[in-house]
């Protein structure tokens, strides 16, 4: 078995080929290591090797490992379902959401970011393939709902996010990734000019499919199994 240290230096490694191989700027692609269901070991083995950027999809468990491992100087990441009774966690606590798809929860997460911190970094999950998960929404609400967000003064909106449906064949994992950096850059371009500079973000691309989201224009990859390996569920 590779160690943790191994399995970040491959995928890193393998981010750098594909930018390359695309055209993409050096080192434009974040690297998330999806820690989800690991131990605090492993977040702790992760954080020596060089991560920085983890992402948690349960509140509990996240709060749990921040509160044993206050000195990692990490950037927390939630990227799970966002429920109403957990937005006051999830404000205070983190430094980015990724999956945001309704103006409830928008204004919940605003209102309860505390005053002293940067305003927390937002994605829109946009829900392209619409298998997977009942959460995102659909491509063409995107654009009111990014509108909505940019009013709320505790959040920056840094991009989208998508988890299109598992699929073993590159070129039709291409296909999905194309369309949310169409829709990126659509909405790049029709709102306000002003507004537009916070927004660098495409968030897709996980162990299974981030080479060919890399391809189509990903800025963030979201990457645990080919890091951490199998999930104790
Ligand atoms: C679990 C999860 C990941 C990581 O998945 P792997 O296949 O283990 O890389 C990425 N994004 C989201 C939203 C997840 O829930």
């Amino acid at each position: 078995m590779t160690s943790i240290a191994e399995n970040i230096a491959a995928v890193s490694s393998a981010i750098r080929e594909q930018e390359l191989a695309y055209g993409r700027r050096p080192n434009s692609v974040c690297l998330l290591a999806v820690s989800k269901r690991h131990s605090c070991a492993s977040i702790r083995a992760a954080r020596a090797a060089g991560q920085r950027d983890f992402g948690e999809n349960y509140v509990s468990e996240a709060l749990e490992k921040m509160q044993q491992l206050p000195d990692l100087d990490a950037i927390w990441h939630f990227i799970g379902p966002i429920q109403s009774n957990k937005t006051a966690s999830i404000a205070t606590f983190f430094d980015w959401v990724h999956g945001l798809d309704r103006l409830k929860i928008a204004e919940r997460l605003s209102r309860q970011r505390p005053s002293e911190r940067e305003p927390l970094n937002v994605c829109i999950q946009v829900n392209l393939s619409r298998e997977r998960s009942k959460s995102g929404v659909d491509a063409a609400q995107t654009r009111e709902l990014a509108a909505q967000i940019m009013e709320l003064p505790n959040l920056r909106l840094r991009g989208l996010m998508a988890i299109p449906a598992p699929q073993a064949d590159p070129e039709l994992q291409r296909i999905v990734f194309r369309e949310l950096k169409q829709l990126f850059d659509e909405l790049a371009t029709e709102l306000e000019q002003s507004r537009v500079a916070d927004l660098d973000t495409l968030s897709m691309g996980m162990s299974g499919d981030y080479p060919a989201a890399i391809a189509e224009g990903s800025t963030l990859v979201r990457v645990g199994t080919a890091i951490f390996g199998r999930r104790r569920d």
